[in-house]
């Protein structure tokens, strides 16, 4: 079977009792960067398992590997760095993968930082489009809430692309010591991360 398993976006408390089982069952840990579960797991004294690593430039010629795994009644939990596997994270082409061959798939819910960042933003939650990580030169945005992962790196391009006049939400570091959540225009977003740090979340309602 494959457990799609969430973990924390920060705080390491901010893990389901199911999550940490699944774990302690598993045969093996499919993971994007296997040092950085490595921590969660001796953090939580889970006893070292296989791991295999799976990130977007591998995970099409992994897949096979990770089903005949899967088909060898390996328990097989997939993780991510941090949240929710396939969330602008890989896993997906394994998941479907595993759904064609009639193979057992369960999830494991958790902390996914969209989902955090909205209920924390004071905007509207019953209509929101998530667009993951915003493509070249383009914002696209709908009606409702309008959710976007941005890296630090990109912040002051992405935030040039919308309105001055655009009022938004800005999450910063959720779950960790640095939590903010700033709300404001674009123009004073643009002065106040001048040198943005940490991981972000930008929001805003139309
Ligand atoms: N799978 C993850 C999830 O469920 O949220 C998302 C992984 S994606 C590669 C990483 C991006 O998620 C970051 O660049 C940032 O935009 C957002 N993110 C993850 N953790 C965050 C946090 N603690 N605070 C704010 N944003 C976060």
């Amino acid at each position: 079977m494959l457990s799609i398993v969430a973990t924390p976006i920060g705080n390491l408390e901010d893990i389901s009792l199911r999550a940490l089982q699944t774990l302690r069952e598993a045969d093996v840990i499919v993971a994007e960067d296997t040092r950085h579960i490595g921590l969660l797991l001796k953090h939580y004294e889970i006893p070292h398992k296989l791991m295999i690593a799976l990130y977007d430039e591998i995970e099409s010629r992994k897949v096979g590997e990770l089903v005949s795994l899967i088909r060898s009644d390996q328990k097989v939990a997939l993780v991510s760095d941090a949240g929710t596997p396939l969330i602008s994270d890989p896993g997906y082409k394994l998941v479907r993968e595993v759904i064609n061959q009639g193979i057992k798939v369960e999830t494991v819910p958790g902390p996914t930082a969209a989902i955090t960042a909205l209920t924390v933003s004071g905007l509207p939650p019953d209509k929101f489009t998530f667009w993951g990580f915003p493509k070249k030169n383009k914002i696209s945005e709908a009606e409702g809430t309008n959710i976007y992962y941005v890296s630090p790196h990109k912040l002051l391009k992405f935030l040039k692309l919308l309105k001055g006049n655009q009022e938004i939400v800005i999450s910063r570091e959720l779950t960790k010591v640095f939590e903010e959540t700033w709300r404001g225009s674009v123009s004073d977003a643009m002065i106040k991360f001048a040198n943005p740090k940490g991981e972000f979340v930008v929001l805003w309602h139309i």
